[in-house]
């Protein structure tokens, strides 16, 4: 669950020591009178923990998918692919560079199906957007060989499953890009922010300087007279960020092995009549949400109310369903389009979410789960 939940007096020091150490705000320039670099650190910090070669701290999660289409010269005229159950900023980055999306369904994964995204492709795909979405990864084996064998690239939306794994290794890591998000409702946040990372050289320089102004960052030139060969944006993160974001990742271990306690005591009580989400083989959730698929309606909603009653709440699903599956975005798609991913909202109308809070005892979540049994 959120990172929120174990925001203390550390996260409250770094922001008054941002100010105590030159109080110099902005990630860049001001050299002489800062005595140091958070958002810097915190790249530097953030690569070591997820074993990426080169991590970019910037403005959001949807500024990062941004960045990385734009790096990766994706415009009009070309086609990104990106699945039904999602968020809707990964269409609004897709739309935004002025590409088309295309909607692939999910399956019991609840994440890509690898099989519909396959007839998908085209002459004009150009990437692949995966979304490892609450806490689970996607099939990315099977996404990775479409992508190898058709020479699509991939940009890995790990937005939601920050200290998830997959084949033993850091979800993020599998794309050409990977985009995480610091927004308040994430594993770990800074109120707004996010980091895009990626192990090729080329690719990091390329956002790098798009994020900042075209800015080449020569280190033989004052910032006022920096190179500049291409026109960039501003997706700057800010010190304050920095600082805290830094703070927050020294928790991240935390925070996952204090929801995967709560979600196993839950998991584990539960009974095995009930359908969990489908996890793919050799990965590791990073567990702040369960969700199970219960095909009853009543029975659904009696559930559902009792998640509601004990103070749980169901995270998403059905929650906030319709800022999560694209079936409901019919201000993006045609009513002909949106018909195609009613296999999606028919899997998603049997989910329910429940979210793993670390201010919950792993004691409340056996009960709930004692609970549930004995509707
Ligand atoms: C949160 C989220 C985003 C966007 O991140 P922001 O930092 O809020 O802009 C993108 N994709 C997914 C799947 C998300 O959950």
């Amino acid at each position: 669950m959120p990172g929120f939940e174990v925001i203390d007096k550390k996260e409250k020091d770094a922001a008054i020591k941002v100010f105590d150490q030159g109080g110099i705000l902005m990630a860049h320039g001001f050299d002489n009178l800062r005595k140091k670099f958070h958002v810097r650190e915190f790249e530097q910090n953030f690569k070591k923990r997820i074993n990426s070669k080169n991590a970019l701290a910037i403005s959001s999660g949807t500024a990062g998918l941004k960045i990385a289409l734009k790096s990766l010269n994706i415009g009009p005229g070309d086609e990104v692919i990106t699945q039904a159950f999602n968020f809707i900023a990964t269409v609004e980055a897709i739309i935004d560079v002025g590409a088309k999306p295309i909607i692939c369904n999910v399956d019991e994964t609840l994440n890509m199906c690898s099989k519909d995204l396959k007839s998908l492709i085209n002459n004009k795909t150009k990437a692949i957007i995966p979304v490892h979405m609450l806490g689970f990864g996607c099939d990315m084996k099977k996404i990775m060989k479409i992508s190898k064998k058709y020479k699509i690239s991939i940009i890995e939306d790990n937005c939601e499953a920050l200290g998830g794994k997959l084949y033993n290794k850091n979800l993020g890591v599998f794309g050409d890009y990977g985009v995480f998000s610091f927004d308040f409702g994430k594993n770990i946040t800074t109120g707004e922010g996010g980091m895009i990372i990626t192990d090729n050289k080329n690719l990091d320089r390329i956002a790098r300087e798009y994020h900042d102004h075209g800015h080449e960052n020569n280190p033989k030139l004052p910032r006022g007279r920096d190179t500049k060969n291409k026109p960039g944006f501003n997706f700057r993160m800010t010190e304050l960020q920095g600082a805290i974001g830094n703070v927050q990742l020294s928790k991240l271990s935390k925070i996952i092995n204090g929801n995967k306690l709560r979600y196993n005591a839950f998991d584990y009580k539960l009974d095995s009549k009930f359908k969990r989400r489908f996890l793919i083989d050799e990965s590791v959730p990073s567990f702040d949400t369960h969700i199970i698929l219960v095909d009853d309606i009543i029975y659904r909603n009696e559930i559902i109310s009792l998640y509601k009653d004990q103070g749980f709440g169901t995270k998403n699903l059905p929650d906030a369903k319709e800022w999560h599956c694209a079936y409901y975005w019919d201000h993006i798609f045609t009513s002909k389009e949106i018909k195609k991913f009613t296999k999606t909202k028919n899997i998603l109308d049997k989910a329910i979410a429940l979210p793993i809070s670390l201010r919950k005892s792993k004691e409340q979540y056996k009960n709930l789960a004692h609970q549930v049994n004995s509707l």
